[in-house]
């Protein structure tokens, strides 16, 4: 069935106040190179979700996104979006926003001619509101008149970003898009980037290898291995552990060795720079203040995680008693144990020595209290209480 191209656009292109359900559905895609198939894929998304795919060198998280935007037709099987199959829609009807891991942008025009490119000349006056407002989000109200050669990297994925954004696409693909920036400009870059694409109700796969990205980023997330998509389901679920006595090791922890705990939850209080909020029935606390209600997302280094195996009044304020559900090694060299601990539902790894775990007498189904301060976690998400 041959799809008119106006049908595609409206599907893709209506902003969001007139909003429509977006759903992209994958189904059956196989694409097969010389020395590489990827598929078959089965996935499907849903409106102003972001899905954080990750997965190792080559194993064809490029190509899948490639698919998606119509630079590559698959082999085999179909994509639709919103039930109308686009399998063989050209890529400029599809309207769907890709930003790459360098940005390309037009030395010749200046940062504002730049960010409007991809608006019709006769809808500019329209959209003046619209590009104001994502100017402003992204902090780039003071580099309008600026030559592009003159930005930093930061900057220029910013004007790239929101030069895409302008142009409103309800599917945004994102090739590890930060992947060149220094690390501080990566973490606000991804927050103002989580942040605006929930404001603009825009459908996001955002490619990564940064174990933070995920946490930062991701509603969903898919692993990718040698083709195949090996594991795909919510954060939330993939975070969840079932039983206090089995740690089954997320497949987001797997990939990535678990350098990190992530914590995520719900603002009871916040008073004099200190935050509390819930996790299920656990209370942590954090630096900084919070709106009550909104959810925050932190990462805490296992390093920065005391174990004890009796109550001990500490400075640190967060104490926890958990259990031990599994212990292996951090690093056979140097003897650095990775000490994993659950109690419902949440789970935190400690990372100690071998000579600490002997001494203290830690084995798996002892208790513990695992100890944090509350300078440790990083504040990776907060969000609004829907
Ligand atoms: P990733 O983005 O996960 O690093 P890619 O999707 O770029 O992986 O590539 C997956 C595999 O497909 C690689 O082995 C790559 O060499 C191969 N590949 C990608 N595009 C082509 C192409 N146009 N022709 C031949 N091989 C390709
Ligand atoms: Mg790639």
């Amino acid at each position: 069935m041959v799809i008119p191209e106006k049908i595609i656009e409206s599907l893709v292109l209506e902003n969001h106040e007139g909003a429509i359900q977006l759903t992209i559905e994958i189904i059956n895609v196989i694409k097969s190179f010389l020395k590489f198939t990827l598929g078959p894929i089965d996935l499907k998304l849903q409106d102003n979700t972001i899905m954080v795919l990750i997965g190792p060198t080559g194993s064809g998280k490029s190509t899948l996104l490639n698919l998606i935007v119509g630079l590559t037709k698959p082999d085999k099987g179909s994509i639709y979006i919103n039930d109308v199959d686009i399998t063989n829609i050209p890529i400029e009807s599809r309207r769907i926003g890709y930003s790459f891991q360098n940005p390309s942008l037009f030395p010749h025009l200046n940062v504002y001619e730049n960010i409007v490119f991809g608006i019709r000349k006769r809808d500019r006056d329209n959209d003046k509101l619209k590009v104001k407002k994502l100017v402003e989000s992204f902090g780039l109200s003071h580099l309008l008149d600026r030559n592009i050669l003159g930005l930093s990297g930061g900057e220029m994925q910013k004007v790239s970003l929101a030069r895409m954004l302008v142009t409103k696409p309800k599917i945004m693909l994102m090739d590890e898009p930060l992947v060149h920036l220094d690390i501080k400009t990566r973490v606000q870059l991804r927050k103002d980037l989580r942040r605006i694409l929930k404001e603009e109700g825009v459908l996001g796969i955002y490619v990564t290898h940064f174990e933070d990205d995920v946490y930062a980023l991701a509603d969903s997330v898919s692993v990718l291995k040698e083709g195949i998509i090996k594991k795909s389901d919510t954060l939330k679920t993939m975070l969840t552990y079932p039983n206090d006595q089995s740690v089954s090791t997320s497949s987001i922890s797997e990939f990535f060795q678990k350098d990190y705990n992530y914590l995520e939850g719900c603002v009871t209080e916040s008073t004099n720079g200190i935050t509390t909020f819930k996790v299920g029935e656990h209370k942590f606390e954090i630096l900084g203040d919070y709106p009550i209600s909104s959810t925050v997302g932190v990462l805490i280094k296992p390093e920065d995680i005391i174990l004890a195996v009796d109550f001990v009044r500490t400075s640190a304020r967060n104490i926890i008693k958990t259990k031990v559900a599994a212990i292996d090694d951090a690093n056979i060299k140097t003897g650095i144990l990775n000490i994993h601990l659950v109690i419902n539902n949440v789970s935190l790894m400690s990372r100690i020595t071998r000579e600490s775990k002997e001494h203290l007498k830690i084995v798996n189904g002892a208790s513990v209290y695992a100890i944090f301060k509350v300078t440790a976690p990083h504040i990776v998400r907060e969000e609004k209480s829907k």
